[in-house]
């Protein structure tokens, strides 16, 4: 392509709304325009990203047995109340009236979607199992829609559902899935970890968000320095520590101390003189309504979501005043574990701790050395902190550290959730009626070529991994009006276009600096620069973007070296799991 024919408004000046850098290159590259809040034009450079990412994508789900359709964009509402999410997904549903005034939304998934198909199409074992995927536009309606193609209203999303027969097949499907995810992530020249992520009542390993490791990610992850476990904050596991052998002998007698209007953490350690560590706080939850006290350390904080998981209710919430009176008998600020009229667990951070500060159930009242097993019981100990940086890791013991990252895919096994609240169901084998498993399985489009610019780029510009590259080459003559250089742009033009390289002629009359300054800034690959004191020895020089290496090739080497640098390139990103 002539860049003088290009539709491509580049800028210098950085956008006032865009806060991350991705967001500011993609505007000042001329990627991407904002028509309104959350929703974006994509411009021929930034399709091209776009249609690249897709293309991986599309290449590993075909190689991984999944097929493609296309569902449409506008659902009706009444499938959303079948599965019981039309409440659920609240304000983040855009619904609207048809002429006839029946409520329609428009997509921001598709299980439903996908589940109806499914489940008047498939009736017996042998049609499954099936993996369906699509690349299509959803819409969300976001509170906060920022950080451009990061997070947006109308975002493209590549969703795939898996329907299987039996649980073994359904984890087949998950391994088949997070294998080509690792693929699809790995040839867009991203840094990457698949972490663990909550799977709510399902449990187990089966929700895994890939994360692009960047500091302008919204979500914090977890992972280990000697192995592989990774995870996002709410999912982060806690090892248990080793029971120690407490001895009755050193427990000292039960005191009830006065501290009057003292109730924070903070207000009983400089009451009492003592650190928050040998403090015991009690949290009353409201799980489904029932009261229930969580014991955990005075530092530490508690985990809401595994509570949540642990107890296997479906809402989990702090308990207000009046729910606190009834289990302890006194206002917020003062309960404890002693003769609570409630159900305890305790995190494991309370399991070797003796003599013990806590609240007395007793308004202005303290307890000191309180020992569990003495004084009171607990139900179980059991992993339901917040995880912190330096913990030991679950898995091998290593150190735990904290980083940021973006979420650009996410796999998830559904179980029975939609094909059981919407009856997708088949005969089996016996001719006995069964409830398929179903997983899901996203990919953000516009936020994986985002993050990609996240990642790679300098205080010049993008600099695009080669599988993402809108154009690979981009050939600068620096003088146009000199004939013999443009003859050779031209030639050179030629010779790439032959071997299905996507080249940019930079043909506009513009001072070099000018279009070297646009070529950073758009970030494609290699730069082959065409001059005639280089010309005048035969030679042209090229220059790697990500480098800023630069070589002076022969004029009739350049097409086959520059497919070699490319090929190199894509081959080394390509390689599978
Ligand atoms: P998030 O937690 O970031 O809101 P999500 O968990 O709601 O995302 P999923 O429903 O798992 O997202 O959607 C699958 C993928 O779609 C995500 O991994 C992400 O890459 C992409 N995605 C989700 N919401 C947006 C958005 N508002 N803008 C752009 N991409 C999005
Ligand atoms: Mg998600």
């Amino acid at each position: 392509m002539r860049y003088s024919q290009m539709f491509l408004p580049t800028g210098r000046e950085i956008p006032a709304d865009a806060e991350i850098i991705s967001h500011q290159l993609m505007i000042r590259a001329g990627l991407i325009r904002k028509l309104t809040s959350g929703i974006y034009s994509y411009l021929p450079l930034g399709y091209r990203v776009i249609r690249n990412v897709e293309r991986i994508i599309r290449e590993e789900m075909n190689k991984a047995g999944a097929q493609e359709v296309h569902l449409p964009m506008v659902q009706p509402i009444e499938l959303w109340q079948e599965s019981g999410r039309s409440e659920h997904y609240g304000t983040l549903l855009l619904k609207f009236l048809d002429r006839n005034k029946h409520q329609y939304c428009l997509g921001p998934t598709h299980e439903e979607v996908i589940t109806d198909l499914v489940r008047n199409d498939v009736k017996t074992y042998r049609q499954l199992p099936l993996n369906l995927y699509q690349i299509q536009t959803k819409f969300r309606d976001e509170l906060r829609p920022r950080f451009g193609l990061m997070r947006c209203r109308e975002f493209g999303m590549k969703d795939a559902y898996s329907f299987d027969v039996d649980e073994a097949g359904a984890e087949k499907s998950y391994a088949r899935m997070f294998a080509a995810y690792k693929n699809i992530f790995r040839r867009c020249g991203l840094r990457f970890r698949p972490v663990e992520a909550d799977s709510g009542s399902i449990g187990g390993k089966y929700s895994h968000e890939f994360l692009v490791m960047a500091d302008a990610g919204e979500d914090a992850m977890v992972f280990c320095d000697k192995c592989d476990y990774a995870a996002n904050l709410e999912k982060a596991e806690v090892a248990a520590p080793e029971k120690k052998n407490i001895v009755g002998e050193s427990f000292l007698p039960l005191e009830s101390v006065h501290t009057p209007d003292v109730r924070t953490i903070e207000e009983v350690c400089s009451f009492l003189q003592i650190q928050p560590q040998q403090i015991v706080k009690t949290l009353i939850f409201a799980a489904d309504g029932q009261a229930i006290a969580v014991l955990i350390r005075g530092d530490q904080e508690v985990n809401e979501i595994k509570v949540k998981n642990y107890l296997g209710v479906s809402e989990i919430a702090l308990a207000d005043d009046d729910m606190i009176f009834k289990a302890t008998g006194a206002p917020r600020g003062f309960a404890g574990a002693v003769k609570i009229k409630c159900r305890v667990l305790a995190d494991y951070s309370v399991m070797n701790m003796i003599n013990f500060v806590t609240g007395a159930n007793q308004e202005d009242y303290h307890l000191k050395n309180v020992n569990i097993g003495r004084d009171c019981s607990v139900e179980s100990f059991a992993d339901l902190r917040v995880v912190e940086e330096n913990d030991v890791c679950p898995r091998c013991g290593g150190a735990i550290q904290f980083a940021r990252g973006i979420e650009v895919g996410h796999v998830f096994k559904l179980g029975t959730k939609y094909s059981k609240a919407m009856k997708a169901l088949y005969l089996d084998r016996d001719g006995r009626e069964k409830i398929m498993i179903m997983g899901c399985y996203g990919i953000g489009i516009g936020r994986t070529a985002a993050a990609s610019v996240e990642q790679n780029h300098d205080e010049n510009g993008i600099i695009w991994p080669m599988p993402l590259a809108p154009y690979q080459v981009i050939i600068t003559p620096v003088n146009v009006n000199e004939q013999s250089v443009m003859a050779a742009a031209d030639n050179i033009y030629q010779s790439l276009s032959a071997l299905n390289i996507d080249v940019i002629l930079d043909d506009r009359d513009e001072r070099a600096g000018v279009k070297f300054k646009d070529a950073d800034l758009i970030g494609i690959p290699v730069r082959i620069t065409v001059g005639q004191k280089n010309l005048a020895s035969g030679n042209v020089e090229i220059r790697i973007r990500k480098t800023a290496v630069t070589s002076l090739c022969a004029l009739d080497k350049v097409a086959a070296e520059v497919h070699q640098i490319i090929k190199e390139e894509l081959d080394a990103a390509s390689g599978q799991d």
